[in-house]
């Protein structure tokens, strides 16, 4: 027998996951801002950048097979990053939300995502995007350099990667604007006050905080 669960009015459970991609040049602060919003959402945060970073640090087999492509600025495989997403999607914490951080980062990228999510019924709900002027993110990277010695964080890398994000990344938000859900936050300003703007901006779309569900 098929049972119907009819939810009657009143009933109606508000979401309390929520399926996100921050999107911003390097520098913008999309990595700490993405913890941040994670956080809030009680969802975990899918970082390639972390990803490779943590295998190369650890010497894995992966991390040895993408060590100069990383150092170097220029973008790991596509086929071989959206793999490594895949497999981090289907661990059951991600089952119904998550914050991805530096990936679908190209338009064959944003195909694979879609591809998969929508294999199991999902799509994005929200694209954040962190807007940071370039001179802004090259002060920031330079910083960032000085105080962690990333070693992608040398002058050459730096522009090389924010040339990639200008002719690669951004134009992936074109494809996501169709669909009426990215939400342009400015990315200047104090940590809290662009945690406060992006929450704002989630809510706005309904999306409901781990701590309001
Ligand atoms: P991030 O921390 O997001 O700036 O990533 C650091 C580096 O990891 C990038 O410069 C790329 O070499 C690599 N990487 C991270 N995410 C991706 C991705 N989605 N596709 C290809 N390469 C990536």
């Amino acid at each position: 027998m098929t049972v119907r669960h009819a939810q009657q009015p009143g009933q109606v459970k508000a979401p309390t996951a929520a399926r996100l991609l921050i999107v911003g040049p390097q520098g913008s602060g999309k990595g700490t801002q993405g913890v941040r919003i994670a956080e809030e959402f009680g969802i975990p945060v899918v970082s390639t950048g972390d990803v490779f970073r943590s295998n190369i640090a650890e010497g894995t087999p992966l991390g040895k097979q993408v060590k100069e492509i990383v150092d170097g600025g220029d973008l790991v495989p596509d086929e071989l990053t959206s793999e490594i997403v895949r497999d981090r999607l289907s661990q059951d914490d991600a089952a119904h939300g998550f914050l991805l951080d530096g990936y679908p980062r190209n338009t064959t990228q944003v195909g694979h995502l879609e591809d998969f999510l929508a294999g199991r019924g999902d799509a994005l709900d929200a694209v954040i995007e962190l807007a940071v002027p370039r001179e802004e993110s090259i002060e920031r990277l330079k910083l960032r350099a000085a105080e962690q010695g990333r070693t992608d964080d040398s002058e050459a890398a730096i522009a090389r990667r924010l040339d990639i994000y200008e002719r690669e990344t951004a134009p992936i938000l074109a494809a996501y604007r169709e669909q009426g859900i990215v939400d342009t936050v400015d990315g200047v300003g104090s940590l809290d006050d662009i945690t406060t703007r992006i929450i704002a901006a989630l809510e706005a779309r309904g999306l409901v905080r781990r701590a309001a569900a």
